[in-house]
């Protein structure tokens, strides 16, 4: 029969190694020394947060972020001297061809939606920003609720860069090459000949993508993709699987909104976002 001391020492032992269990995977999953300034600069260079909006209007639904709350975050984002940049700083910098001015973020909204011209585009003016819309081309001058090219062409010449979010927003998992070549070639196609210039970036609808997608995007010529794969960008970042960091209306959307752009780089620290 055990002695109390004997049974008293296997708990202890029980505990030391349960600890090491717990402890040893952290140590391991945390590559980077934690410092307070790992957030601006890690081994991968400056962290870039990319806000993925869709909706700026009173719906009350998740994707619309009421116009006020909106103002509020570009208020903040004002105060907190973040600078706004466009879809090629950020590919410029990736490719160590440019540096960002401090505290970098890249706004975007996707679809393409009405509401961003008559709401946020007054907002974002007011506070001088650079923002990207990515646009379903076949939307514009067909859809009500969508942005017309008149209003595309008059907000990519004041800092709203139009990029594309393929011909008719299907998901890219569900469709042939033949489809995926289309939805990404005709896109861009249509959107250049709009605007007048070069379309080189693209987000995929609803986020779906592969690798196979993914290589078929560089093949058709963009630069870069975005996702909606949670987390900020960095030299780690798949250029053709960039992430974001989606804002919604909440019960408290501004609350979402600061804990969301505050927390991105310590959940990431610690491998809960990126594998
Ligand atoms: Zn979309």
């Amino acid at each position: 029969m055990q002695s109390v001391k004997d049974h008293k020492w296997t708990w202890v032992r029980r505990i030391v190694i349960l600890a090491m269990l717990l402890v040893i995977p952290l140590l391991l999953s945390s590559p980077r020394p934690m410092t307070a300034r790992m957030v601006a600069d890690s081994e991968n260079g400056t962290k870039v947060l990319v806000l993925n909006y869709h909706k700026v209007d009173n719906m009350n639904i998740s994707l619309s972020v009421l116009p006020e709350d909106f103002d509020r975050q570009m208020r903040y984002l004002s105060d907190h001297g973040y600078h706004t940049i466009t879809p090629d700083d950020l590919y410029d910098s990736l490719e160590g061809q440019k540096e960002l001015p401090e505290n970098p973020v890249l706004i975007t909204f996707d679809d393409g939606y009405r509401d961003n011209y008559d709401n946020a585009y007054p907002i974002l003016r007011k506070y001088g920003f650079k923002a990207t819309i990515f646009v379903i081309t076949s939307f514009l001058g067909t859809q009500p609720n969508y942005i017309t090219w008149d209003q595309a062409r008059e907000m990519d010449a004041n800092g709203i860069s139009i990029q594309s979010h393929t011909v008719d927003h299907k998901s890219m998992t569900d469709l042939t090459d033949d489809q995926l070549r289309y939805e990404l070639v005709e896109s861009k196609k249509k959107a250049e000949q709009e605007l007048g210039h070069p379309v080189e970036f693209m987000a995929y609808p609803t986020g779906t993508y592969n690798l196979h997608i993914a290589q078929m995007v560089k093949e058709a010529g963009y630069k870069a993709a975005f996702t909606i794969k949670y987390g900020n960008v960095d030299k780690a970042s798949n250029i053709y699987a960039l992430e974001r960091v989606p804002v919604f209306h909440t019960e408290d959307t501004n609350k979402s909104f600061l804990e969301r752009i505050r927390y991105t780089p310590i959940f990431e620290r610690f491998g809960w976002i990126k594998s």
